[in-house]
């Protein structure tokens, strides 16, 4: 079971556009701009590069605490609650 991300989050992804009639595959969602590259294979390793090079802090995403609402970083989607009320709740 590895289900991924919810609607509200389009991570880094590979696509497809195609250029001058061509398929072309690019890397999006990532700070820096990607190259493109003239196959899948390329890109997605392309990818996986950028994504290692990334920070783990710069990974935390923004959440809405579950029980309380205030803003905090989120370590993963397991993490919903902020550390407040993680404290005192024990779910
Ligand atoms: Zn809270």
């Amino acid at each position: 079971m590895s289900r991924i991300a919810g609607k509200q989050q389009l991570g880094p992804r590979v696509v497809t556009i195609t250029v001058e009639g061509r398929s072309r595959w690019r890397v999006v969602g990532l700070d820096a701009p990607s190259p493109d590259f003239p196959n899948k294979p390329e890109a997605e390793r392309h990818l996986h590069r950028e994504l290692a090079s990334i920070p783990a802090a710069r990974r935390l995403q923004e959440r809405s605490c579950l029980r309380c609402g205030v803003t905090f970083k989120s370590q993963g989607f397991h993490h919903r609650m902020c550390e407040r009320c993680r404290s005192h709740a024990e779910i």
